[in-house]
């Protein structure tokens, strides 16, 4: 049994959509689950319905939503389907007529909460895998289109709600065994889920990957894959280095860790269900589906290089914070995380001397009150336009001489941050937003000159 989960691109259109149907063909034997994100961008239209209504603004949202209706009308059209009148058209106009009602009451009270973004979100991967589960069928596959709701179930932490596993996994076991069971494909929304007291919720942007984990942890999944619009995990962002190269293994460690840093093909969290099951998650690219892609594991194969990628992230703001009673401050650190607690701001990258400490954060929305009470601690300064690259791989700690070659590549660059974390997978740099380019080519460059043919393309 296997999980195959479509992202937005992957699901974008009539063509993706029927590539999606070729590729779940093609796995037919090994009892694909679909998961599946919303179509392209709809989503974020869906939200900004909802943000446009809540202004007030009832027509111009009105308008955006049929503008959103339109256009899973004609695609589901181009494949044949709500032509006339089946249940995908009835579907979609059942969905359109709640959404349209949302969106009176929201113009009414022009109030949004959580609750209700998450009301408007859902409707997004409910439109997408009605008209999958038809292309399925369409294409000679039995299909069942699923309600993500009876089976993921969350708190109430409305717009990224914290899965309750015990349950989840109970329900994913009573309502997608069966129509396994009985030999069909479940066509399952990803994103989506509902708490106990029966409210819909979304499990933070970006989620379905998530969604497939929890998915493939509770039915022991044989594989996991992502499908996606690039070739798997690469060593960097192709943008920023051409000579990037397609990482053939990573492992779950490596890859938490780029996900963090910023490689925008997984979503982090996707790692711990799947870790926890030792379930092998595959990274594969919808528009070459013969291609090997990445797959990773809980324990990579060895690999003659000591960085497998290098990841970035730009527009990182440090904070720097001076104990103003300078030594013997015990405490000082505490204080200062649990300010950043307080205001439920992630810090990435930590350095500390005995007097001060440094900080990165990419959030700034709430920095300022950050600042205000970190000021009761010791001295501030605000530093922006900053970037973290981020060299990740196991190997790391077994070869001598990494921060040599990096400092190396690094030379001529101002180094305003260095940490190495205690599990030793990751060196990273703070620099300059403008010097990232060179930083990121350098390192490439310095690390992947030679590359190991088991492990990269
Ligand atoms: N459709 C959701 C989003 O855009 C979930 C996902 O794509 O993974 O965030
Ligand atoms: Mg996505």
């Amino acid at each position: 049994m296997i999980v195959c989960k479509f992202g937005g691109t992957s699901v974008q259109d009539a063509e993706a959509m029927t590539r999606l149907a070729q590729i779940i063909h093609a796995r037919i034997k090994q009892q694909p689950v679909v998961v599946a994100s919303a179509m392209g961008k709809t989503t974020n239209q869906l939200l900004e319905v909802a943000q446009t209504a809540a202004k007030g603004k009832r027509q111009e949202a009105l308008d955006l939503l049929t503008k959103i209706k339109e256009k899973h009308l004609k695609e589901a059209q181009k494949l044949g389907i709500a032509v006339t009148e089946d249940w995908v058209a009835e579907a979609i106009s059942a969905y359109f007529k709640e959404m349209r009602d949302l969106v009176k009451g929201l113009a009414a009270l022009r109030e949004l909460t959580p609750r209700v973004m998450d009301a408007m979100a859902s409707y997004g991967e409910r439109l997408s895998t009605a008209i999958l589960t038809q292309v399925l069928e369409n294409n000679g596959m039995p299909a069942q289109l699923m309600d993500a709701r009876q089976c993921i179930v969350t708190d109430d932490n409305f717009t990224r709600a914290g899965i309750l596993f015990d349950l989840t996994d109970a329900a994913v076991a009573e309502h997608l065994k069966p129509v396994i069971k009985a030999g069909k494909i479940p066509v399952f929304q990803g994103f989506i889920g509902r708490t106990t007291g029966g409210s819909t919720t979304t499990i933070g942007r970006g989620g379905s990957d998530y969604s497939a984990a929890i998915v493939g942890a509770a039915l022991d999944a044989d594989d996991i894959q992502i499908w996606t619009d690039v070739d798997g995990i690469m060593t960097t962002d192709p943008r920023m280095v051409k000579e990037a190269r397609r990482i053939k293994s990573i492992s779950f460690n490596e890859a938490a860790e780029l996900a963090y840093f910023g490689a925008k093909v997984l979503h982090p969290a996707t790692i711990i269900p799947a870790v926890r099951k030792k379930i092998p998650v595959h990274v594969l690219n919808s528009y070459k589906p013969d291609q090997e892609g990445t797959i990773i594991t809980d324990e990579a194969p060895p690999c003659e290089n000591p960085v497998k990628a290098i990841a970035f992230k730009s527009g990182i703001t440090v904070v720097n914070v001076a104990s103003t009673r300078m030594l013997m401050a015990y405490g000082f650190l505490n204080k200062i995380f649990e300010i950043f607690a307080h205001y439920k701001v992630p810090v990435d990258v930590v350095a500390t001397s005995e007097v001060s400490v440094s900080l990165t954060v990419d959030e700034t929305s709430e920095l300022w009150d950050i600042v205000t009470e970190l000021k009761k601690v010791g001295e501030v300064n605000v530093e922006g336009s900053k970037s973290i690259v981020c060299c990740v791989g196991d190997n790391l700690k077994n070869i001598p001489g990494v921060p040599h070659i990096a400092f190396s590549a690094l030379q001529d660059l101002k180094i305003q941050m260095i940490s190495q974390g205690a599990s030793a997978i990751n060196i990273t740099f703070v620099i300059d937003d403008e010097r990232l380019p060179e930083a990121v080519r350098g390192l490439h460059d310095a690390f992947f000159k030679k590359v190991d043919p088991l492990i990269f393309e």
